[in-house]
């Protein structure tokens, strides 16, 4: 039997027959697992309430024939309980997590700087310091970033000229001059890639300096921007399993049809459970 430990959060979870669970995890080390927690639907189990979703733990696997089975767990962060309680932060929370999952396609492959992103993202939120939405769309686009998605937000996308400019298109790669702007482009207030690029570099006193009407455009640019490339990843994986593939895209993040085990993850097929990104997304 082959053992390994790794420290992760969990990203979701779903039911498998009775009593156990699949829990999906971003690991420092190991990138993204996908294991076997036994009995943990049981309310006697020593550790099922360690493996909900936004959990920071500790766990000990050991290597199965399909997929690894989860044997101990230790509680890093209790980032849970505070999200949970907290609508906007479990909004939150909740596209962070789907799109970090939709970010690791290949499982194993590790992905430190993301998996310290997600960590840090899910503390600000159990945190309550920050605006949840600005946390949101730091991560988005960081994560973004790591992914090659990162939007020119102060040169232009196609020539590479410094602005700001005014024009602004997701399928041409963000902000393009006077030369290089196509139809269909959108023209965010100025403020608006101010708060893109504060964002992205993590200047938070010029992130929380901004109104709600900015935030709430800037929202809509990084979530058309992720679209746009999470649908054309999608498209570029002909390896990509048949669920996935038919799996409408309707915000940034499309619901998705495996979890639903427990309250937490039922709640995040509602309407809130995306927040306002798609509304947000069509109006950019
Ligand atoms: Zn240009």
């Amino acid at each position: 039997m082959s053992l390994y430990r790794d420290t992760g959060v969990v990203l979701r979870v779903h039911k498998l027959g009775e009593a156990d669970r699949i829990i999906t995890l971003l690991t420092r080390r190991h990138g993204k697992v996908r294991a076997v927690a036994k009995g943990v639907r049981r309310t006697t189990s020593r550790f099922g309430a360690r493996l909900e979703p936004f959990g920071h733990v500790d766990v000990q696997f050991y290597t199965g024939r399909t997929l690894d089975v989860v044997t101990q767990v230790e509680t890093v962060d209790a980032f849970a309980l505070p999200i949970v309680g907290d609508y906007q932060a479990y909004t939150a929370a909740s596209a962070i997590t789907e799109t970090a999952d939709r970010l690791t396609a290949e499982e194993g492959e590790p992905a430190l700087k993301l998996y310290l992103l997600v960590v840090g993202a899910l503390r600000a939120l159990a945190d309550g310091q920050r605006d949840a939405s600005l946390v949101l769309d730091a991560f988005l686009l960081r994560a973004m970033a790591f992914a090659g998605w990162e939007p020119a937000i102060t040169e232009c996308a196609r020539c590479g000229e410094r602005g700001p400019h005014s024009a602004f298109n997701v399928q041409a790669g963000g902000s393009l001059c006077g030369r290089c702007r196509v139809p269909g482009s959108v023209h965010p207030a100025p403020e608006v890639l101010v708060l893109l690029a504060a964002l992205l570099h993590g200047d938070w006193s010029t992130a929380e300096a901004t109104t709600q009407p900015v935030r709430r455009d800037a929202s809509g640019l990084v979530a058309a921007h992720l679209q746009w490339h999470l649908e054309r990843q999608l498209r570029s994986l002909p390896f990509v399993e048949r669920r996935a593939r038919e799996a409408p895209i309707t915000g940034a993040l499309g619901s998705d049809a495996v979890s639903g085990d427990t309250e937490v993850t039922g709640a995040a097929q509602g309407t809130g459970g995306t927040r306002h990104v798609a509304g947000d997304a069509a109006g950019a």
